[in-house]
C-alpha cells in the first residue's frame, strides 16, 4: 500500500531563509514555491533523490504550522508516505482503529490527495498519506 516517503514536512518560520539554508548547507535545489489556502502555508519543496524536503511558512497565526511552532518550536512537522490509492488507505486505516484528522482527503501542494492521521494514533508522528496523479 505505502510506495515510499513521499516527503518530509518541515515547519518554518521563514520560508526564504530555510530554503536558503538547505541550498547553502546541503546543495539541494529549490523545485518551486506554492501557496495553499487551505492549510494556510506558504510550501516549498527540495527534492532529494527520490523524496522531497517540505518547508512549510504559515500564511496567518491560526494556521496549522503557526500553531505547531508555537506549540514545539520549528523543526520536522509530519512524514507523508505515497499511497496508490487514498480513499482506500483511510478506508484501512478506520478498520485497523486508527483515529483520522481527515476522513475524507483533501488537497494539499501539487495538487495531491492528502489526508493525516492523528499522531495519538502513532507515536506522536503525524503521517500524511498522500496520493500523487502521475
Ligand atoms: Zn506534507
Amino acid at each position: 500500500m505505502v510506495r515510499k516517503v513521499d516527503h518530509i514536512g518541515i515547519a518554518v518560520s521563514n520560508l526564504d531563509e530555510a530554503v536558503k539554508l538547505y541550498q547553502d548547507v546541503l546543495g539541494l535545489e529549490l523545485h518551486g514555491t506554492e501557496v495553499v489556502p487551505e492549510q494556510k502555508v506558504r510550501v516549498a519543496f527540495l527534492p532529494v533523490g527520490d523524496t522531497e524536503i517540505e518547508l512549510l511558512e504559515s500564511t496567518s497565526p491560526e494556521g496549522p504550522i503557526a500553531k505547531f511552532i508555537e506549540a514545539k518550536g520549528q523543526g520536522v512537522q509530519h512524514i507523508a508516505f505515497k499511497v496508490d490509492s487514498i480513499e482506500s488507505a483511510l478506508e484501512e486505516m478506520k478498520i485497523k482503529g486508527i483515529r483520522l484528522i481527515d476522513e475524507k482527503p483533501r488537497y494539499g501542494a501539487g495538487g495531491a490527495k492528502i489526508a493525516f492521521l492523528h499522531p495519538k494514533s502513532t507515536n506522536g508522528v503525524l503521517i500524511e498519506l498522500c496520493e500523487r496523479m502521475e
